[in-house]
């Protein structure tokens, strides 16, 4: 009998509300997350002894809502606790503060968020430079500003969101460098005419942003950092729609954090594990698991939700999550399928414009060819196993036909982060150079566990010695 009906991974607005869902509508379900709270990478909530760093972030926050409604409902939580492990039968092992422990359900929603995209350049890995999804955790999370001085460059939203909260917080933002031109900015005007609210939270950091004086330079790419004896020196150049530098004025900026981001990947280890059908879409942000437009993906009892089913942003996430643990329940017999599925159309509605609105911003961050294809040979591209592109192509051209099979013979994507980092571009590079750009064919990484880098200590937890059933000898 398992422990659960319904264990939900991830606790972000996608978690959480399939977990408030399937919880109303009468199931025993448990949510896990590796933080201490919930919120996710959006509503991330801040760390007890953080100091705010602006008066807004003293305010009710969104997150503070779905944290609230979370400890108001009957929802067991496993905060804490990192997923390591899912088996085909729906038992999770994580390893939490109190060691290890494991429970079973009988259907599993998975809604593990994003991973970071960061496309290689020459000192990417230097110390100072971080990601710009990073930099928006250290800014909710531990109300630190990435640097005294920061350039911010990459594209996407996150790059306004990430200078204005800089400035706001009284740190200066040296150079805004985004990829997009304003002709990509202005495609996305129809969709963000749907979300007044987030049009009007991005204008007032625009607004900041240039009160503060912060240059922005449009269609602009990183192409170099070196360490500086005044801070950390970046190259700008200018690049065309693409993603590649081309010729012009070249410009130098000087900076002690380089908060840069290209984009955001969906988080498929879980379900690739479970093996469930995957696609890859480029729109979406990388492989999705197959899914209906509630979840259910190709495994029974087998559920995605947010942006790990495909970048659609956070308000989507949401309801994305309620439409998931709607659909479980009913999958399950819970009492009163039929007013469960009365709720569904509303959902469905305010995920589809929620979703109108993060899909053109998921536009401005999708990866560019050109960007990829002008990373220099000795560039690392694994920073884990220090791989560098020329090895990546000499294995492309000694016939490597996967991305499995490029790591088994470079060790690219070995190493703690289990490809999370390097394997997008990897797949990338492979695609472009032995696939003519097909990422069906390149594929993607076999999902191992550990799911995430854990300690033999916090699997073992605590054991004495005497406990150890010590095998009678063979018989000779
Ligand atoms: C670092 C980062 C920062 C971001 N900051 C912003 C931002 O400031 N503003 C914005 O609009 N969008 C931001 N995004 C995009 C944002 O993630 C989404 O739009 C939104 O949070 C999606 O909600 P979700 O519920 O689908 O996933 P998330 O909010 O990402 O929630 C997924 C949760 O699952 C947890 N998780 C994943 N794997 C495991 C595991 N194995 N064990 C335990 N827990 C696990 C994660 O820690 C996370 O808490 C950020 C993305 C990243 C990667």
């Amino acid at each position: 009998m398992p422990d659960f009906d319904v264990l939900v991974l991830g606790g972000g607005p996608a978690g959480v509300n399939a977990a408030l869902a399937a919880s109303a509508a009468g199931l025993k379900v448990a949510l896990f997350d590796e933080n201490t709270a919930a919120g996710g990478q959006v509503y991330r909530a801040p760390v007890s002894a953080a100091v705010p760093l602006t008066a807004d972030q003293q305010a009710e926050q969104p997150g503070d809502t779905l944290r609230r409604e979370l400890a108001q409902s009957a929802v067991i939580t496993y905060f804490n606790h990192v997923v390591w492990a899912v088996t085909a039968d729906y038992r999770v092992d994580a390893a939490g503060p109190a060691g290890p422990m494991h429970c079973t359900g009988r259907a599993l929603i998975v809604a593990t968020g994003t991973t970071e995209r960061i496309v290689p350049f020459d000192g990417w890995t230097i110390p100072g430079v971080i990601g710009l999804a990073a930099a928006t955790i250290l800014l909710k999370s531990q109300g630190i500003l990435p640097g005294r001085s920061t350039l911010v460059a990459g594209c996407g939203p996150l790059l306004a969101a990430v200078a204005a909260k800089t400035i706001e917080g009284g740190g200066k933002v040296q150079a805004i460098a985004d990829m997009a031109g304003l002709g990509d900015w202005g495609r996305t005007l129809p969709a963000m005419m749907s979300r007044p609210d987030l049009m009007r939270e991005g204008f007032h950091w625009w607004h900041e942003i240039s009160r503060a004086g912060a240059p922005i330079l449009s269609r602009h790419t990183i192409v170099k950092v070196e360490q500086a004896h005044d801070g950390l020196r970046a190259t700008l150049a200018p690049c065309d729609a693409a993603g590649r530098p081309v010729s012009g004025k070249r410009r130098s900026v000087v900076a002690d954090c380089i908060a840069v981001g290209h984009g955001l990947t969906p988080s498929t280890e879980i379900t690739r594990l479970l093996r469930a059908k995957h696609r890859y879409s480029r729109q979406a942000g990388g492989w999705i698991a197959v899914a209906d437009m509630d979840g259910r993906t190709s495994r029974p009892r087998l559920y995605v939700a947010g942006d790990g089913a495909g970048i659609a942003g956070a308000a989507a996430a949401s309801h994305h999550g309620t439409i998931a643990g709607l659909a479980c329940a009913i999958d399950l017999g819970a009492t009163d399928v039929d007013q469960l599925r009365s709720h569904v159309p509303a959902a469905r509605q305010a995920h589809a414009k929620a979703a109108r609105f993060g899909r053109s911003m998921a536009q401005l961050m999708a990866l560019r060819p050109g960007h990829i294809d002008s990373i220099g040979p000795q560039t690392i591209v694994c920073r884990c196993e220090d791989v560098t592109r020329a090895e990546i192509d000499a294995a492309c051209d000694a016939g490597a036909h996967d991305v499995n099979q490029l790591k088994a013979w470079t060790r690219c994507g070995m190493g703690p982060c289990q490809g999370r980092t390097c394997e997008d571009v990897t797949a990338e590079l492979l695609a472009a150079r032995a696939h003519g750009g097909s990422r069906e064919r390149a594929g993607c990484f076999s999902a191992r566990t550990p799911l995430r880098p854990v300690t033999v200590e916090a699997l073992t937890g605590d054991f004495s010695y005497d406990d150890i059933p010590i095998p009678k000898a063979a018989p000779l």
